[in-house]
């Protein structure tokens, strides 16, 4: 098992992850999804070559997990894109289309309050 797969089993324990939210708490970032404020990020992605050759950004292994509740650097981007730069929330008549939804960002589209929202991805079921 990986040590990421091993931190995020350990965080599903309540006294554990509260000491790890502790050990993270700062003031450098902010997650617009749960407000969690933190010093730093959290390691997430994959390290494949290309991905670092070809300087993909929003991929590769990176500093950019929310530690709280583990949204992505490239979803909270989108989302801030959606709610701030594009103000969708304040057309709530319009529909979206989600393709390759990331959970988190999901999840806050769903919420949201659209009036359609339709997803999809190759590779995942429902
Ligand atoms: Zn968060």
């Amino acid at each position: 098992m990986k040590i990421r797969s091993l931190v995020r089993f350990a965080l599903r324990n309540p006294l554990l992850r509260r000491a790890h939210l502790r050990l993270h708490a700062g003031e450098a970032f902010e997650c617009p999804f749960c407000g969690y404020r933190s010093k730093d990020w959290a390691s997430i992605g994959l390290d494949f070559p290309v991905l670092r050759e070809k300087q993909v950004v929003g991929a590769g292994l990176r500093e950019g997990g929310c530690h709280s509740c583990g949204s992505s650097d490239r979803e909270r981007l989108v989302w801030v894109v959606i709610k701030d730069e594009l103000r969708m929330l304040e057309r709530l008549g319009s529909s979206i289309l989600h393709v390759a939804p990331e959970q988190v960002l999901s999840e806050r589209l769903l919420a949201a309050g659209f009036e359609r929202y339709v997803c999809g991805d190759l590779y995942t079921e429902g």
